[in-house]
């Protein structure tokens, strides 16, 4: 068999991060301490093994560029790894065991499904912590280990930008937590699933809960605060809710409400995101979104038992899904992927 050349931070800063396509998930840093994750783009700190002679490599291609969810996916692989082998398969949005639609009595981003499902979680000890994304600095977000409800009630609510919450699962095993949630975009479960496939297949007491979000694209912080000044006037350290929905963008500042297209913000959009055709999470334990829903709910795709044994434990108020509306949206990423490539 041929030897696959070794990689490492070297491959991955020629493939990924030179090319503008890395997702800053902070998957490559999570277990690496040769790694840093700074402002927009991790950085090596200190030589990496790969380059050292006699000494224990941390995998074949360097782990960094081996759990990257930019690098190359076997994402059928994936999907036969940790989702329900006897569900659906649709060909445009993954592996399903169920569809439906939700809303809670939590008043979260869309139907407060997430939310439900991490407390109910915590509650009936099928994990100890979550990772989710805390707002701070106005509108910007930080990956947060929740260790307790009220963390993870503080992180409700979409914030539209990068968040590398991938960055905290190394953290979070060295806090002494063997079972995690973990909250994210498509890029990041992908990255959550190739930890899981390259770094913790000889670990079977770290479990870890995938809950995938649906993501068309997500923003960088700085662009998408200044051209809502230019647009509006307005600043988002104000903003009491985003919304996107349907095409149009919405923000909420002192009770008024500013609309514009989504397709008049596309310079803020993370270049990565214009690569990536995965708009409902597919790796997921379960996927939330709100495309598919009457407004108010969630549309949730159970994908894994453990994504099925998470919403049987909480309650909601069910609602039609518009299957093709979920269709139509992949389509058109997908579409959008393949011109821009
Ligand atoms: C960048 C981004 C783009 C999205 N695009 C779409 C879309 O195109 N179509 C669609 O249907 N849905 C999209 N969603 C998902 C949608 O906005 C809701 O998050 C989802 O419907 C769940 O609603 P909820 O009421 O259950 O959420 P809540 O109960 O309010 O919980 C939301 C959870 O998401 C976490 N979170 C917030 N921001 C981030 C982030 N940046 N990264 C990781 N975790 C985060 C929070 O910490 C919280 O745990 C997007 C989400 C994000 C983060």
């Amino acid at each position: 068999m041929q030897k696959l050349r070794s990689k490492g931070f070297e491959g991955l800063k020629e493939e990924i991060i030179d090319k503008n396509l890395c997702s800053y998930c902070g998957a490559c840093t999570s277990f690496c301490e040769h790694l840093k994750l700074e402002p927009g783009s991790p950085v090596l700190i200190e030589d990496c093994s790969l380059d050292k002679e006699g000494v224990l490599k941390c995998s074949e291609n360097g782990t960094c560029y081996d759990v990257c969810p930019q690098t190359e996916t076997d994402v059928e692989g994936l999907e036969q790894m940790f989702l329900d082998s006897g569900g659906t398969k649709d060909e445009l949005f993954g592996v399903y065991k169920k569809l439906i639609a939700g809303k809670t009595t939590i008043k979260g981003q869309d139907g407060g499904v997430v939310t439900s499902m991490l407390l109910a979680g915590m509650e009936n000890d099928l994990f100890d912590c979550a990772i989710v994304a805390q707002r701070v600095g106005g509108y910007n977000a930080v990956p947060t280990i929740a260790e307790n409800v009220e963390a993870i009630k503080e992180a409700k609510g979409t914030k539209y930008v990068q968040c590398p919450m991938v960055s905290k699962i190394g953290e979070a095993v060295k806090r002494g937590h063997r079972r995690i949630a973990i909250v994210g975009t498509s890029c990041e479960i992908r990255a959550v699933r190739k930890i899981q496939s390259v770094l913790l297949k000889e670990v079977p007491q770290i479990e870890l809960t995938a809950i995938g979000l649906f993501c068309f694209e997500c923003f960088y912080h700085d662009k998408f605060v200044s051209k809502m000044r230019e647009l509006f006037g307005i600043e988002l350290t104000a903003a009491s809710k985003i919304q996107i929905a349907k095409g149009v963008c919405t923000v909420t500042v002192n009770g008024k409400s500013y609309n514009t297209k989504i397709s008049h913000l596309e310079e803020m959009v993370v270049e990565s995101c214009c690569y990536c055709d995965d708009v409902t999470a597919r790796l997921a334990d379960v996927s939330v979104g709100s495309v598919g829903s009457a407004e108010g709910y969630c549309t949730v795709i159970v994908r894994s038992e453990r994504g099925e044994r998470l919403l049987n434990l909480i309650e909601f108020t069910g609602g039609d899904v518009d299957k093709d509306e979920i269709s139509r949206i992949v389509r058109y990423k997908k579409k959008k992927v393949k011109d821009k490539r």
